[in-house]
């Protein structure tokens, strides 16, 4: 078993008459990297806060390697924070700014030199030591203050949507860029997103949080196949929603609520096979894929008209050059359906 490094236990806050968190619980081992994630509003930025000790939590505690560090002051609990507004020193230059919090922790010249050059080293920013904020792009400015972080080696890296604020290509790579330094330094890093794409692509394990609660921690793998609720389903990836009588009789629970990712439902290309009957309402080209929505053809006379989003490789959609009110058969495989209880969808966001 590997041990729990930071546990958050029975976090609650709240500000006024407002819950913002609500008994949330859950354990980090040493170097793993966790996405908080969520819609906005769910309480992503006031767990991180806490964590940080810039806020004080109504009820619960905070316990890092054994030790109660709940109403430890910030400065004293060897966890560092990036914030999504870099807050870099703009009448510093770069080596400055990282060398600030070094001189606070009287560290000697030489060290601060060498620790400097390091980090610099480590975001690929050796050039910029002499430069200021202002004269740096905005992704190598995140990278300056991803160096200052790093520079204490914190037992703990939290980050605020550190990504957020940059173009799409830069955040891409500075993802990766992330992730690398996580596995270099083995920081425990805690960072939070409401971007799902993040969190997938870089936890090790996702929190998902709705409404100031945990409501399903999980591998990426599993909070993305095996969702918990129809919430989880659908904050995280496409998928569609239908009900349990419709396709699929047979089973028992005619209160089920069924869910399919678009990648799962299958277009049946050979006019002997039997499928679910649909029409091609409009395609999507997305680069690697065509997303296609599709209108089932009611046999049933069901009075809820059935729409269905299906990705279809590049390769096969050309094949079978898909278009506009064309006429389609579907599968819907059964291995790859969900199934949750109809009166738990409440919806996302
Ligand atoms: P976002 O992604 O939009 O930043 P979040 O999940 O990080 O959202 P929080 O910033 O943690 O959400 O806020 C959770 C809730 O608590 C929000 O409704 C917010 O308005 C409220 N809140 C946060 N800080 C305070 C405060 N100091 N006083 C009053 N309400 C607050």
């Amino acid at each position: 078993m590997t041990q729990s490094h930071l546990s958050i236990q029975g976090v609650s806050k709240r500000f006024g008459l407002y819950t913002a968190l609500e008994h949330v619980s859950f354990a980090i081992s040493q170097h793993e990297f966790i996405c908080l994630l969520g819609p906005s509003g769910c309480g992503k930025s006031t767990l991180l806060r806490i964590l940080a000790g810039l806020e004080q939590p109504t009820t619960g505690r905070i316990v890092l390697h054994g030790q109660d560090i709940t109403t430890r002051p910030p400065a004293e609990r060897g966890i560092a924070m990036m914030f999504q507004s870099y807050a870099l020193f703009p009448n510093l230059t770069v080596a400055e700014n990282i060398a600030f919090g070094l001189r606070e922790k009287k560290w000697t010249r030489t060290a601060i030199q060498e620790k400097v050059a390091e980090v610099l080293a480590m975001v690929d920013l050796e050039q910029a030591a002499g430069k200021y904020p202002g004269q740096l792009s905005g992704g190598q400015q995140q990278r300056v203050a991803l160096a200052r972080a790093i520079a204490l080696a914190p037992d703990v890296l939290l980050l605020d949507e550190p990504l957020s604020a940059l173009d799409a290509k830069v955040r891409q790579k500075l993802r990766r860029e992330i992730r690398r330094l996580h596995e270099e330094t083995g920081m425990t890093t805690i960072m939070v997103t409401h971007d799902q794409d993040e969190a997938l692509t870089m936890a090790d394990k996702i929190v998902v949080m709705d409404h100031g609660e945990v409501v399903q921690i999980g591998t990426p793998e599993d909070v993305y196949n095996r969702p918990d609720s129809p919430f989880v389903a659908d904050f995280i990836g496409a998928i569609n929603f239908f009900e349990g009588t419709r396709f699929v009789g047979h089973l028992p629970d005619a209160n089920a609520l069924l869910a399919i990712r678009p990648e799962h439902v299958r277009l049946l290309d050979h006019e002997t096979e039997c499928g679910i009957p649909a029409v091609v309402e409009s395609v999507e080209f997305r680069g690697s894929f065509y997303r296609l929505f599709l209108q089932v053809q009611d046999e049933q006379e069901s009075t809820i008209p059935l729409r269905l989003t299906i990705d279809l490789p590049a390769a096969s959609a050309q094949r079978m050059r898909v278009k506009r009110d064309q006429k389609v058969l579907l599968e819907l495989p059964l291995e790859k359906l969900l199934v949750f209880e109809r009166d738990a969808w409440k919806g996302a966001g």
